[in-house]
C-alpha cells in the first residue's frame, strides 16, 4: 500500500515513516504542500494523510487539488488543532476522515486501514457483468470495448458499481459530482444521466434500476 505523508514537523515525519513502514505501508514523505501536490499528480497513491498547517501550500489546498484528478482516493487530514473550522472545512474539501494532533499511532493506522477497506473496490480493478473499471485510469470496458464516457459520467457508474445491491442516493450523486468540483445539477439532471449510463450498459449485462423516492440501484441482469 503506497501512502503519501505530507508533514513539515520533521520529527514527526520521520517517527511516522518508520512506524507507517512498520505497519506494512510503502511511505513517501513530502516536506510542504507543493512537493505533495507534485507527488499526487506523478505517482499512484493508494492513501494520502496531508497535515493542514504545511508551507508552500496548505493540506487543504492540496486536498481540494487532488480531489478535481482522484476523486477516490482515500485522504485523511492532520491537524495541530482541535478547531471545529479545520474539521468542517476538511470535510468539505473532500477529507475521508479527520485526526487531531497529538494521536496515538494504532488508531492512526486503525482509521488508515478502514479507509482502505471502504475503498478497496474503487482502487482495484472492479469486474461487474461484462464491466470493468479501471479507477487509474478512470476507463470503462464493456467486454474489453471502452465506454465513452464523460467525467461525470465516470463518477456516477463507479458510484453506483462500488455500491452494487445497494441504494445510491441523489444526495449522495449529488455530493459525488460537487466533490469533484464543477456545477452541480439538480434532480433532473441526475436523471438524465442515469438515462445516457442505461444506454451506455445495454450490452454490459447490467441495470440500473429506479427505486421510487430512494435512488438508484445497479444489479446485475438476471
Ligand atoms: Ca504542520
Amino acid at each position: 500500500m503506497k501512502l503519501l505523508l505530507a508533514e513539515d514537523d520533521a520529527m514527526l515525519a520521520d517517527a511516522l515513516t518508520t512506524q507507517l513502514g512498520g505497519a506494512g505501508f510503502e511511505v513517501e514523505h513530502a516536506p510542504n504542500g507543493a512537493v505533495a501536490d507534485y507527488l499526487l499528480s506523478k505517482q499512484s497513491f493508494d492513501i494520502a494523510v496531508l497535515d493542514i498547517g504545511l508551507p508552500m501550500m496548505d493540506g487543504l489546498s492540496v486536498l481540494k487539488h487532488v480531489r478535481q484528478t482522484q476523486p477516490a482516493l482515500p485522504v485523511l487530514l492532520l491537524s495541530a488543532r482541535d478547531a471545529l473550522d479545520d474539521r468542517v472545512a476538511g470535510l468539505q474539501a473532500g477529507a475521508d476522515d479527520y485526526v487531531t494532533k497529538p494521536f496515538d499511532f494504532p488508531e492512526l493506522v486503525a482509521r488508515l486501514q478502514a479507509l482502505l477497506r471502504r475503498s478497496q473496490p474503487a482502487n482495484s480493478s472492479a469486474l461487474l457483468g461484462r464491466l470493468s473499471l479501471d479507477p487509474t485510469s478512470r476507463r470503462a470496458l464493456v467486454a474489453g470495448e471502452p465506454l465513452e464516457l464523460s467525467g461525470r459520467e465516470w463518477t456516477l457508474l463507479e458510484l453506483l458499481v462500488n455500491q452494487r445491491d445497494k441504494v445510491v442516493t441523489k444526495e449522495q450523486i449529488t455530493q459525488t459530482w460537487s466533490a469533484e468540483g464543477g456545477e452541480t445539477g439538480g434532480g433532473n439532471s441526475i436523471e438524465v444521466y442515469i438515462h445516457r449510463l442505461r444506454r451506455k450498459l445495454e450490452d454490459a449485462g447490467l441495470v440500473i434500476r429506479t427505486v421510487r423516492g430512494l435512488g438508484y440501484l445497479m444489479e446485475t441482469e438476471a
